[in-house]
């Protein structure tokens, strides 16, 4: 038994075979996310339609983070904040075809990857990261932090499971993404006994 799982461990993973050889294609360096701190990200496998978007595309997430992502937009709708789903799960083979299209358009390999991640370690390959817009169509921006939306993300979302990924100053050499949200099952289960004990002290208060 210990030995099938160190066998399985030592073995790279076919995954990580396809992410290397993406790298290479690329001209990236195979050293650059383990300098960055980036994570692998496998691909989710069981999607289910989150939200449409602006443009009519379903936007897909794991069930669990769909889920969440629709409780946290309705919650949100009573406090009239609209929030709106620019961009979920994408796949590997996506990433790839971002990462060439930049480079294809004479951007340099280093600012690419202060704004994109390279092929295999978004988040958005996982069906857990959500870009959120404060209008249908929504640029993106660093401009979101000044929203309505997203001060109320900054209040609300890590009762909802989701977690801002990159901050200002990150140690992920990214960019400040102020839209980047990522579904956290742990947090989530946080967030709901928060929620449970809060009502029970408020209870308590009550009929103290
Ligand atoms: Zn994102």
């Amino acid at each position: 038994m210990m030995h099938a799982a160190y066998r399985a461990r030592a073995k790279p993973s076919r995954y990580g075979e396809r992410v290397r050889a993406a790298l290479a294609a690329l001209g990236i360096p195979p050293g650059l996310p383990r300098e960055r701190g980036l994570r692998l990200c496998p691909e989710a496998r069981a999607l289910v339609v989150a939200d449409i978007d602006a443009r009519g595309r379903e936007q897909r997430l794991v069930p669990a983070a769909a889920a969440a992502w629709r409780a946290m937009k309705a919650d949100a709708a009573q406090a009239d904040i609209a929030l709106h789903l620019v961009s979920a799960f994408r796949s590997f083979e996506r990433q790839c075809q971002i990462v060439r299209a930049k480079l294809e358009g004479g951007q340099s390999l280093d600012r690419i990857l202060e704004v994109s991640a390279p092929p295999g370690y978004s988040e958005h390959h996982t069906g857990r990261a959500v870009d959120i817009g404060a209008t249908a169509n929504d640029p993106l921006d660093e401009a979101f932090d000044t929203t309505g939306a997203y001060a109320w993300l900054t209040r609300n979302a890590t009762r909802h499971g989701f977690t801002l990924s990159y901050p200002r100053g990150n140690r992920y050499g990214y960019r400040c993404e102020p839209w980047h949200w990522l579904y956290d099952p742990r947090l989530a289960r946080i967030g709901a006994r928060r929620i449970i004990e809060g009502g029970k002290r408020t209870h308590a208060k009550e009929s103290a």
